[in-house]
């Protein structure tokens, strides 16, 4: 069993920028990164499938966000972090030292902490609608960077109607013949500078006021039905590719039952990075459902090793 002064369970831009913190502070962290997933093939939140980013700071050409959790993570292994490609199964913060379980689940827990930063972050929703489940990666996809090759020279559809669905919209006319993104309502939730790129583009086409109802195909993707938000008519859209990028939910099954979550499952947090539970801190978008930027996480990530190395201080340990 390893003991940490801090545990940290995530490696997106808050998990890595705490690392980055504590371990300048000397604090030894352990940073629990989590497994390669159905979409990625490496740990490291939702920038590892995303393209280009043009809006963190200090890349004026932009920077591709696997390169960019690649730099953020060989400086936090650089300063001493020690990065674990595992999962956190069970939390306990009921005892002091906390206890945190990898893998299995027994009676001996794999880790115990003094301090706990949790930056497990956020997922894909998913429409949850007939047919998604069992075409998931079978024409259907929540990730374009990993996906959008399969699709050249295809009509596709993106579902959505803010900043994820238009980014996956945009960066898939790359590869596909033309792109439909379906949206609920009239018009676009989007920034307005993605919203006016979308609009222009020739290969996106908009079925405005529309809602899928079901995802059609076999053993693969063959179209969509649809039903008018208006006038309640159906009708079937011919598409062999789906994208679903309508919003994400936070990663709180480790410590649901223990700290306190807002009404809309986002972990709640304040002064700073505190949580319900002392000695426990969380960073990134499991608690901030309004930023949800990769600056903005790795600026609260560094709010908890502060937070948790002056908690630890206080206390002489
Ligand atoms: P979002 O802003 O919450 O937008 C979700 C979209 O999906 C909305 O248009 C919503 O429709 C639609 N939607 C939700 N549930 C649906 C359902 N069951 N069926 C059909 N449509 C549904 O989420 P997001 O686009 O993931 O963006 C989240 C945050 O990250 C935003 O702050 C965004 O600006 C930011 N972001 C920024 C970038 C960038 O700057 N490059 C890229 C991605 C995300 P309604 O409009 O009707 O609610």
């Amino acid at each position: 069993m390893a003991h940490t002064r801090v545990l940290i369970i995530g490696s997106g831009p808050a998990g890595l920028t705490a690392a980055i913190y504590a371990a300048r502070a000397q604090l030894s962290p352990i940073v629990i990164e989590g497994e390669p997933s159905s979409t990625t093939d490496q740990p490291g939140g939702q920038l590892m499938i995303t393209t280009e980013v043009e809006n963190f700071p200090g890349f004026p050409e932009g920077v591709q966000g696997p390169e960019l959790m690649g730099r953020m993570r060989e400086q936090a292994v650089r300063f001493g972090a020690n990065l674990q490609m595992t999962k956190v199964v069970r939390l306990d913060t009921s005892v002091r030292p906390f206890h945190a379980w990898v893998r299995e689940d027994g009676d001996t827990p794999s880790i115990t902490a003094d301090t706990v930063i949790v930056a497990t972050g956020a997922r894909s929703l998913m429409l949850g609608v007939p047919g998604e489940e069992r075409l998931m990666s079978k024409g259907l996809s929540t990730c374009a960077t990993c996906d959008g090759f399969f699709f050249r020279g295809q009509d596709i559809a993106v579902i959505g109607g803010g900043d994820s669905a238009v980014e996956e919209a945009l960066f898939l006319t790359r590869f596909a013949n033309t792109v439909t993104l379906v949206h609920r309502r009239d018009q676009l939730r989007a920034s307005k500078i993605m919203a006016d790129r979308a609009l222009s583009n020739d290969k996106i086409k908009f079925a405005w006021n529309t809602k899928v109802t079901e995802i059609l195909g076999d053993d693969k993707v063959s179209g969509l039905r649809v039903e008018d938000t208006v006038t309640g008519s159906t009708r079937e859209l011919a598409v062999t590719g789906v994208f679903v990028a309508i919003g994400h939910v936070p990663n709180t099954d480790v410590v649901a039952n223990q700290v306190q979550l807002h009404e809309n499952g986002y972990v709640a947090t304040g002064p700073g990075t505190y949580t319900s539970v002392d000695g426990v801190f969380a960073a990134g978008d499991i608690q901030d459902h309004h930023y949800r930027q990769a600056i903005t996480s790795a600026a609260s990530g560094c709010m908890a090793a502060i937070d948790a190395e002056r908690w630890l201080e206080a206390r002489g340990m």
